[in-house]
Order: structure tokens, then sequence, then C-alpha cells
């Protein structure tokens, strides 16, 4: 019998009828049963979020500190089962999910030192006798809704922050991957924090969703996921002026120009686009090529990416995993037929993987379509999946327009060893996360991050910006 993984509501794990989650390489194997949480729940919750949010707010930063560093230890007991379970909910390879767990755990030990500093502002006044200075408060009762691609990563770092900054907490676990978060909620338990200031609710996203920003307690919440979902709890949330951020999709370009160190550029577009089965949001789903390269890129390109094994991501040696759902396989091979009917070039690929273990599993192969051009959908929609769009660039200004011709700005990344084009590039390109000569998925928890334009919305998370979203300003002027 499957273990059952109930929610957890003002310090109880409550019971209630459940649904199954499934590992995406081996249908068969149910990973866990999860509690379907209900709008009742949700109430419940955000009234025990807000009775416990004076003793919370009020706990001196340390000492909230001290409990995650807490929470990172008890995560870090469990750090070899963490990174199986998520490659059995998710798909990812063992070797990824165990980095990803790595994170988590550095991104709690990162914000529980947060508690010990808490920056303010004090700044000299114009007046004689006046002491001035702004500290941080916490805002409230804060709902935090989360994506199944990054199952640990994501939750560690919308928790930590918010919970260091004084607030409580409505986890809402992505249904397709809901174990690596209740993993850590449960670390907030062994750990002591108090009732109430942690609750996880699984469920439908929509029942969840909607009864989450009609909690009267609800003061915030931070989401990431789909662009439709995330518009649309905008508008929800703008009728009571919730405080909102989003992290949403993208289709992140790979600029290649002719003066790159070519190997290096092929393994880094290779990586991003195709490691961790194209599901991060960060990954490259547009290699804009200069011109005079164009041809032996996509060549090379198409040799090291035939070299990458897929299957289930527990077995050594295997590069890429499985779609996380069905849905997300539909989702990928209805833009291979999108990309061959608008008439780009498939180069490889462009097949769901069948045959002995792949008829258990959403496989797909790594596909690369050449001659992409900027108005197919291929080049403008997000896939989230293991769909390379490779487009021909006339130089280094045309590319430079090509990556900056849609209406997404999450990560980008240029392929050069020209100083002066490296900095028309961070200048110039509409994104919020920028690598050179480095895959463009892959980013650090000490810096902020999040997207421009249609991808993202509110401040950044991660690093100190994070701070800025979870916490609000007290200004005071003082005469003595
Ligand atoms: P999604 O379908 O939008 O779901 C995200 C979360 O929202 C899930 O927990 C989902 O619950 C919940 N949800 C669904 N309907 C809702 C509603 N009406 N109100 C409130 N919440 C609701 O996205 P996804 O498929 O999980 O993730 C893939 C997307 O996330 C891609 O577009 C990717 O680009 C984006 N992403 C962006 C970033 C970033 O930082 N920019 C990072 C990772 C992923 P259920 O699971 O129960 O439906």
């Amino acid at each position: 019998m499957p273990e059952v993984f109930r929610n957890y509501i003002n310090g109880e794990w409550v019971d209630g009828p459940t649904f199954e989650n499934r590992n995406p390489a081996n249908t068969d194997e149910i990973v866990g049963l999860f509690v379907k949480g209900s709008a009742a729940d949700v109430h419940r919750a955000a009234d025990a979020a807000q009775a416990a949010f004076a003793g919370w707010s009020n706990m001196p930063g340390p000492a909230r500190g001290a409990l995650l560093f807490k929470v990172a230890d008890i995560l870090e007991k469990k750090f070899d089962q963490l990174g199986e379970e998520m490659c059995r909910e998710e798909g990812k390879t063992l070797p990824e999910a165990k980095g990803e767990v790595r994170r988590a755990i550095n991104i709690f030990r990162y914000f529980g030192s947060e508690g010990s500093r808490l920056p303010g502002h004090l700044v000299p006044s114009e007046r004689d006798r006046v002491h001035m200075f702004a500290i941080r408060k916490a805002i409230g009762v804060i709902g935090l809704i989360n994506p199944w691609n990054f199952p640990i990563a994501i939750p560690a770092w919308k928790l930590a922050p918010a919970l260091i900054c004084g607030n409580t907490v409505i986890v809402k676990p992505a249904s397709v991957a809901p174990l690596s978060s209740w993993r850590i909620v449960e670390a907030c338990h062994e750990a002591g924090i108090p009732k109430g200031v942690v609750n996880y609710i699984a469920g439908s996203g929509g029942e969840i969703g909607n009864a989450l920003v009609s909690a009267k307690p609800l003061k915030a919440v931070s989401f990431t996921g789909s662009c439709e979902i995330g518009n649309w709890l905008h508008a929800e949330a703008s009728k009571r002026h919730l405080r909102i951020q989003l992290e949403m999709g993208g289709k992140n370009p790979t600029i290649v120009l002719a003066d790159a160190d070519f190997k290096s550029a092929v393994e880094n577009v290779c990586n991003a686009a195709f490691f961790s089965t194209g599901q991060k949001c960060t990954a490259t789903s547009r290699a804009i090529v200069e011109e005079s390269i164009y041809d032996q890129f996509v060549e090379a390109l198409k040799e090291r990416t035939a070299k990458l094994k897929v299957g289930n991501g527990m077995e050594p040696g295997i590069d890429i995993g499985p779609a996380v759902d069905q849905g997300q396989l539909d989702t990928n091979l209805k833009y291979i037929e999108i990309g061959k009917q608008e008439g780009a070039r498939l180069v490889l690929g462009g097949n769901r993987l069948t045959g002995g273990a792949y008829d258990k599993g959403y496989f797909v192969e790594p596909t690369i379509f050449a001659d992409v051009t900027e108005n197919m959908r291929l080049a403008q929609e997000e896939v989230f999946g293991p769909v390379l769009a490779v487009m021909k660039a006339k130089d280094f200004n045309d590319a430079m327009r090509i990556a900056n011709n849609i209406p997404f700005g999450l990560s980008a990344s240029v392929q050069t060893t020209n100083l002066s084009r490296v900095f028309e590039f961070v200048y110039g390109c509409e994104a919020g996360l920028l690598t050179i000569n480095l895959p463009s998925a892959g980013v650090e928890y000490q810096l902020p991050f999040g997207g421009t334009k249609d991808s993202s919305f509110g401040p950044k998370e991660q690093g100190p910006a994070a701070m800025d979203f979870y916490s609000d300003y007290k200004t005071v002027y003082l005469k003595y």
C-alpha cells in the first residue's frame, strides 16, 4: 500500500480523500497518495496562519534563523532519500535531483543567516538631534504557489525568505510533484517551527487557488508557473490589493557568435536545451546562430545531442528523464507537429520513445529543428520540453533583434569571445537573467532571480532581493 502524505494545517497532519502521484519514468509505480485539500482547508489554514503571525513575527530574527538552520540540518540528514524521491516524482536524473536538494539546503542556510541581519536603513537627518531609520517588518499571511519542475528548490526559495522575514505561510505544491515540498514542511514540523506558521495544502490548483485569493487573512501571493494561471491570479489579487510576485514562462535564446569557443558553445546549448528534459524555466529553446558558422553548428549540435541517453533518471548514465506527465508529453509532441507543419527542418529526434521500459514512461527524443524563422510558433511559444529551435542570424545585431523579438524575457545567453559584444548583450538584451559562455540555465541562490516582460511581475526572488517581496519598511523619525 503506498504511503499517504497528509496536509499540514495548524501544526497537525490532516486526513481526507487522496489523489495518486505516479513516477513519470514508470507509471506502474505510485510515488505516494496525497490528501486532496479543499477550500475549507485553505480557510482554516489561513486562520491558523493569522493566529500564529504575532508570535512568529515578534520572535527575534536570529531565533527564527536558528530554526531555519535546523530545517536545513534535517533535510541534509535525508539528502539521499530526498534526491531519490524527487527523481521518482519529477523524473529528472538522480544527479540533477541531488543537486537541487543541495541547493534547497543552502537556501535555508542562506536565509537563516539573514535572521541576524534583516537589513534596514539608518541615515543622517537634515535636522538637528533627529535620529531617522527604517526597519523591516513582516507582511502577514502569504500564499506560496509552486510549479513541478523544481519541486524542492522553488518551495525553498519562497518559504525560507518568507519565514525569516516573520511571515506565516500556506504552501501549495504542484499536483504532479508534491512530495519534495512535503518533506520541507515535515522538516519544519520536526525543527519545532510553531504551529500555524507553516501550512501545506495539496490538491486542485483551481480550488486551492480560488480559496487562497479569497481567504481574508491573506496579504500576499508568490506564484511560479504558467503565464495563463499567473495572469489570472494577478487579476484576482489586484481586486484585493494583495501583494503579488509572478515568475512565469519563457522562450529563452542563446546567441552563438562566430568568434565563440565553438566546442563549448555546442556543449552549453546542448546542456541548456535538453538537460532536465528541457523543463527548466531558464532552458534554452532558441539557439540563434551567426550565419557564417550556422551549418557547422547545426551539424555539431546534432552529433552531440544524439549521444544523450534518455531513460529512467534513477539509472546511472542517463542524461535525460521523461516529460513530467501525459499533458507535458502531449504538448511536446504537439509542438513537434507544429514545427513540421510550419516548415522547420527536423534535424534530430521528433518522436515519442517506445518499446521496453519506454512504454511505461513519458519519454520523447531530444528534438532539434533548424531553419526556424521568427514568426513560427516554434520561435514564439513556450514548449517546456526537449524541443530546440535553431535560427540563423546575419550578424550580432540581427541576433539581438531576434532574441528580443518575443513577449518573454526570462533568461538569455551569449557565446562569444568578444568583450564589446558581451557588454552590448548585457545592456541590450531584454531578459532578467543573463549568462555569458555558460548554459542559459543554472543559476545560484545568492543573487536576484526573475525575468522581465511577460515572464515576470513584481519584486525578484532569491538573494537579497527576496527580502523586498517578503517584508515592508516602517520608517521612524525620532527627536532626542
Ligand atoms: P501551472 O500549471 O501554472 O501550475 C503552477 C501552480 O499553480 C501549480 O501548483 C498549480 O496547481 C497551481 N494552479 C493551477 N491553477 C491555479 C489557479 N487557478 N489558481 C492558483 N494556482 C493554480 O504551471 P506548471 O505546469 O506547474 O509549471 C510550468 C510552468 O512554470 C512553465 O510555464 C514554466 O516556464 C513556469 N516556470 C517558471 C519559472 C520562473 O521562475 N519563471 C520557474 C519554473 C517554472 P496544480 O498542479 O494542482 O494544477
